[in-house]
This record gives structure tokens, sequence and C-alpha cells, in this order.
């Protein structure tokens, strides 16, 4: 007889938080984040640095919005987890559950288990955040999702290219009729035609996906990774580039990252 082995799932966390949704379609709206670690891109004006190796800690807020933080070792079997959430999850004070990191989607093991417990248990609608360049790993969890913010990263300014990937992903979350929408970082250096060529992927899928451009909130010197600085652009530029890409599609709306104002995580 042999014996039988069950893999444990557990995910490597950097953080479990409430917090104030400061991009795209949910700003101002409360969620529960959920910040994965690791992240297989290195876009030039990533905030999140921090998230792309895995630390041997992550922390857990005790009580929601207090920043009130526990430290826990990585990395954290899913009924730990699902205790955190359980604990955040106060009544009336979230509108839903954020899957963020790093790229979340390199957990979709984990997030296949813990996705339809986490739901039954809170009611929650569930939110991920991602580079919008794996829908492989997308597919395999879109049925436990509501909502997702895809990131079209211009390689202009993040010296990533994921086109084809990108156009895939979007057409899978069109496809199984998610809540969706694209974020775009626009910073002095955008090149133009990657907008245009944006807003026609976009069109491609669907015309009526609302596209969000995030001037880049530039990083402190200290944060800095790449050689040349990452800056945000000028009004004039903003103005001319939502105008360029309404040509193509309807909804195309600027909102900086307002977590930033309110000093949020
Ligand atoms: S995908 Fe997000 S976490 Fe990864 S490098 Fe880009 S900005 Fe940073």
């Amino acid at each position: 007889m042999t014996a039988q082995t069950t893999v444990k799932p557990t995910a490597r966390l950097i953080e479990v938080f409430s917090a104030i949704q400061g991009e795209g379609l949910n700003v101002g709206t409360r969620q529960i984040f959920i910040r994965f670690a690791l992240c297989d891109l290195r876009c030039g004006f990533c905030d999140s640095a921090h998230t792309w190796n895995a630390p041997s800690t992550c922390k857990v807020e005790r009580s929601p919005g207090l920043r009130d933080f526990e430290i826990h070792s990585n990395p954290v079997p899913l009924p730990i987890l699902i205790e955190w959430i359980e604990r955040q999850n106060l009544p009336c004070l979230h509108d839903s559950i954020s899957l963020t990191g790093g790229e979340p989607l390199l957990h979709v093991a984990f997030l296949k288990e813990f996705l339809p417990q986490v739901r039954s248990l809170t009611n929650l609608p569930i939110y991920l955040e991602t580079g919008g360049h794996r829908p492989e790993q997308l597919a395999l969890i879109l049925p436990y999702l509501d909502s997702v913010g895809m990131d079209l990263k211009l390689p202009s300014v993040s010296c990533e290219s994921h086109w084809e990937q990108h156009a895939k992903f979007l057409e899978l979350c069109h496809n199984s009729h998610l809540d969706v929408f694209v974020k775009i970082i626009i910073s002095d250096r955008t090149d133009p035609s990657e907008l245009e060529r944006s807003a026609l992927l976009v069109a491609n899928v669907n015309p009526e996906i609302p596209i969000f451009l995030q001037p880049v909130t530039p990083l402190a010197a200290s944060e800095q990774f790449t050689q040349t600085p990452v800056l945000a652009p000028a009004p004039e530029q903003v103005l001319m580039w939502q105008a360029l890409m309404k040509r193509f599609v309807p909804h195309v709306r600027v909102v900086p990252q307002t977590h930033k104002m309110l000093n949020q995580l």
C-alpha cells in the first residue's frame, strides 16, 4: 500500500491589511488587501519593489485600518490566512477583497483552493490587481473572480513589453463577463504611439472597457532603482494623450494614485 501525501496549500505573503483603494475603478472603496510576494516583471516605476522576492516573514494587521501589525513567518498555510481575513471582516466595513502584489497570479495553485473558501466565508466580491501578462494562470481562477484591474504595460514607461499576452488576458476577462478595467501608467517618457496601440487593443476586445491613465507617482531618490528617474507627465501631455485615446475608445479617465494623497498604504 502506498502512503498518500497531501500537499497543504501555503502562500508567500508580504502583508494583509484594510485600506481605501486608491487606483482605478474601485477608487475610494474599502478593501481587505492581501499583498502576495514575488513578481516576474521589473517595471521602471515600481513602488512595490519590496515584493519582488519572498521575505521570511509577513505583516498582518490585528484590527482593520489600525496598522497594529503582527509579524508571522512565511509561507502562510491556507487556514491561517482564512483566520486573518475573518478577523479583518467586521460587519458592513469592506466592499471587496483585493488580491495584489507583486503578481498574485504567481500563486495560482494556492488561489484555486483559497478563493472559493474566502468567498463563501465573507460573501465579499474578489478583485484581482495584476500585471495582465499571465492569461494561462488567469484562466484557472476566473470562476472565483468578480473584477479585474489589468495593467497594460507601455514599453516606453515600464521597459516591459507584453502586447500579445495583454490582448489574450483582456479577452479572457471580457468573455467571462467580469468587471474589468485597464490601467496604464504614464510618465513624461510615454510614447504616444503606444497609447494608440493600447486604445486599439482595448477597442478590439470591447470599446466599452474603461481605461485609467495613471500619471506615475515619482519615487523618492532612495526608492529608485533605475538610472534615469521616472517623472510625472506635464499637464498638457496628459490632456493630449487622453484626447488621442478617446478617438478610439470612449471611456478614458485620468486618475492619479489617491491613497498616496491620503498617506495610506
Ligand atoms: S508588475 Fe507591479 S509589482 Fe511587478 S514590477 Fe511592475 S509595478 Fe512592480
